[in-house]
């Protein structure tokens, strides 16, 4: 089902006459790791090292492995460019797969019938197909919008799951999207980010699906009471991630800096991931804020017993901005 492009990448491992190689799969495409591990090694003769670390997205690019193992190329699968590689080569393969588009907006197009002006938006697994899909749409008589330009997300009308500026450039010509894509992560990143309804369109088991505001309802009214929580403890973990693309230990010490003006003691916690394993231990922190991947806080961590917050919800505690500036647009920043 996925375009795993070997050809290309044996292609890079001889140009570049790396001998050593670490390949970095996502979950999705680890079943396959030893066959692609031996693929490239018999092609290329390169010693072929696996990345066991997670590898969520490309804010995750095994960057310190890579030089700990010495090695010439990292192949990087299943997102795009993110962020600047540093002295390490990067091959990134999309691992895009095909979808029928006509049977795609044919599912579609009732569900988007209420609307006439249509933002597209996908993930980099099928950006390949937005002209098809666009071309179904307005042959139905839809006016599609399909934004671009964005930094993070360098193809039309992507989006990563905490980044929808490309959605966000057209937010205001559309009255509503079509996500093309698995899943309710990016569908609901896309609501919270630009507050619009969102149309969704599986090409996995061609389900389709709407998803609107009021279905977050329940999130909201959880965040707001976090943030209510957090106002009144006296001891904050700020997090920051050693993840390259998720790295802001700036942005933690500006907050650091913010809540002891406001009187609260704030704690930088520097780590990789943020799991339960490793906060619960923290026992004098009542509440942690977290600079690194939004959705970590939005989408909960298994087994935290304390709030998390987001970067905004902290200035919202704060008395930097206001709830009601933040929630439905822009909420993931
Ligand atoms: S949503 Fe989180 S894991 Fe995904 S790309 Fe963004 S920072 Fe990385």
């Amino acid at each position: 089902m996925y375009h795993l492009e070997l050809e290309r990448v044996v292609e890079e491992i001889r140009s570049r006459g790396a001998d050593r190689v670490l390949l970095q799969l996502p979950d999705g495409l680890r079943p396959l790791a030893f066959q692609m591990a031996k693929a490239l090694r018999k092609s290329t003769g390169a010693h072929v090292f696996l990345s066991g670390d997670s590898c969520y997205g490309a804010c995750d690019l095994a960057v310190n492995q890579a030089r700990e193992l010495s090695v010439g190329l990292v192949v990087h699968y299943g997102h795009s460019r993110m962020t600047a590689d540093d002295d390490v080569p990067v091959l990134y393969v999309h691992a895009e797969v095909d979808l029928d588009a006509e049977a795609l907006v044919e599912e579609a197009a009732p569900l988007l019938s209420r609307w006439q002006r249509i933002g597209l938006v996908t993930t980099v697994q099928h950006v390949h197909m937005v002209d098809e899909i666009r071309e179904g749409l307005r042959g139905r008589g839809f006016t599609v919008y399909v934004g671009e330009g964005a930094e993070r997300a360098p193809y039309p009308g992507q989006v990563l799951g905490c980044y929808y500026r490309n959605a966000q450039a057209v937010a205001g010509d559309v009255e509503a999207y079509l996500y093309v894509g698995g899943g309710e992560f990016h569908p609901k990143g896309l609501v919270l980010s630009t507050g619009k309804p969102v149309v969704v369109a599986n090409p996995f088991n061609a389900a389709v699906s709407l998803m609107t505001e009021d279905d977050l309802m329940q999130l909201a009214k959880k965040r707001v009471a976090q943030i209510a929580t957090v106002r009144d403890v006296e001891r904050i973990g700020v997090l920051v991630s050693s993840k390259p693309g998720q790295r802001a230990a700036m942005v933690a010490e500006m907050l650091q800096s913010r809540f002891a003006e406001e009187g609260y003691e704030a704690v930088i916690i520097y780590l990789d991931e943020v799991r339960a394993e490793h906060l619960n231990n923290f026992v004098e922190a009542q509440a942690f804020v977290n600079t690194a991947c939004p959705r970590v806080a939005v989408d909960g961590v298994s087994g935290v017993d304390r709030p998390i917050l987001t970067v905004l919800e902290a200035e919202v505690v704060l008395g930097d901005r206001r709830w009601e500036d933040i929630w439905g647009d822009g909420y993931l920043g």
